[in-house]
């Protein structure tokens, strides 16, 4: 059976995968919230190992570092942010399948505003193929998307000689997860692949689908000695200054163009975070079947974190939104996973963890009760 508990100070709940709890019963997600909130992060030190690293890569004639961007709320955010410290960024996109119509509006948006952009469309075939070998084996049909978003970067810093890059928060230490980065300035291909991709590689995902491996050029780090030649940095904004989706979102309306959707996203109640592909409602629908939390889960957490709502007020909007199904676009997925409706189905049903949800009506809920 599998063992349902949640985080005393949030609603996180511990089947997340490498998520932590301390002898509180406390998540890691809040236990670095309360660090942050108690002053015992010294951002000052962190901002001088910063510049520390401008000075050391020297501001050249060409892109001072790389700014991944999807035109959401959080990196539009640190565009913004990157702007006014006076680097010389470079805004990449890796492009989504199936992106939102507002999700592409924000990008323009933001790009009219940032500075220069690049946007990188990875073989299309060969992600739509190994998106639904992922969702198929792996309950994963956003991975080869996030996949690309790490090697692709890591790819066009080595490309353009660009010595930093700058993504937004680390999603682990942030939202819950490993620690492994919690107090450390840059991470290697080793801890993008073990974080990132979920330790698969996907040349090998590929060659098993008979992909060429000369259409997975976006989907391949650069050499080992490619990168230390490069000299190369990749770090995380919220590393450098406290992470506030809120403050992101309010940032990047006033001063990058961003819009709300005119709907609140499937399976929460908000509508200004994570529009960029109907993937991602797919993504957080298979994560509550897999693990009995679904995007509203996520968002009450950090809502609660932040002090906005009460966690008695997080169940309730939990109990209302949690883990419903995307259903206005599943013409969309079945086009593009070429499926049928009863083979995708059968394959939603096969990620179910039945210890924790049950089905009733033709749709999944969960078995347990949230305290
Ligand atoms: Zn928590």
């Amino acid at each position: 059976m599998t063992e349902v508990r949640f985080c005393k100070e949030c609603l996180m709940i511990s089947t997340r995968p490498r998520i932590e709890f301390d002898e509180d019963g406390v998540c890691n997600a809040c236990r670095w919230a309360k660090a942050k909130k108690n002053n015992l992060v010294d951002w000052a030190k962190r901002n001088e190992e910063l510049e520390l690293l401008i000075e050391k890569t020297g501001k050249s004639k060409g892109f001072d570092i790389v700014c991944p961007v999807s035109g959401g709320k959080d990196s539009s955010y640190v565009a913004y942010m990157l702007k006014k410290k006076g680097l010389n960024f470079l805004m990449v996109t890796l492009q989504p399948p199936l992106p939102h119509e507002i999700g592409l509006k924000n990008l323009e948006e933001s790009i009219k505003r940032g500075g220069d952009h690049i946007r990188i469309t990875p073989n299309f075939e060969a992600g739509r193929r190994m998106a639904k070998k992922m969702l198929i084996e792996r309950g994963m049909p956003l991975w080869a998307w996030t996949a690309s978003v790490q090697t692709a970067i890591f790819r066009v810093a080595v490309l353009f000689k660009i010595p930093m890059v700058m993504f937004g928060e680390e999603g682990e230490t942030e939202y819950g997860g490993s620690r492994k980065l919690e107090n450390k300035i840059t991470y290697d291909v080793n801890e993008s692949i073990g974080l990132y991709l979920s330790g698969h590689d996907p040349v090998e995902i590929a060659k098993s689908l008979g992909i060429d491996e000369r259409e997975m050029y976006w989907w391949q780090y650069p050499t080992k000695e490619e990168i230390s030649e490069l000299g190369l940095s990749v770090m995380h904004w919220s590393y450098f200054e406290d992470w506030n989706p809120y403050r992101n979102y309010l940032t990047s309306k006033e001063h990058m163009g961003l819009a709300e959707s005119p709907v609140r996203s499937i399976g929460t109640y908000n509508n200004f975070a994570q529009t960029d592909t109907k993937l991602y409602d797919l993504h957080t629908y298979l994560m509550f079947l897999k693990f009995g939390f679904g995007r509203c889960t996520q968002d009450v957490c950090i809502d609660i974190r932040r002090g906005a709502i009460t966690r008695k007020q997080g169940i309730n909007l939990i109990k209302a939104y949690d883990g419903e199904y995307p259903e206005p676009y599943i013409k969309d997925y079945l086009e593009y996973f070429q499926m049928s409706a009863e083979e995708f189905d059968a394959v939603l049903d096969k990620w179910v963890n039945k210890d924790i949800l049950v089905k009733h009506e033709g749709r999944w809920n969960k078995k347990f009760e949230i305290e």
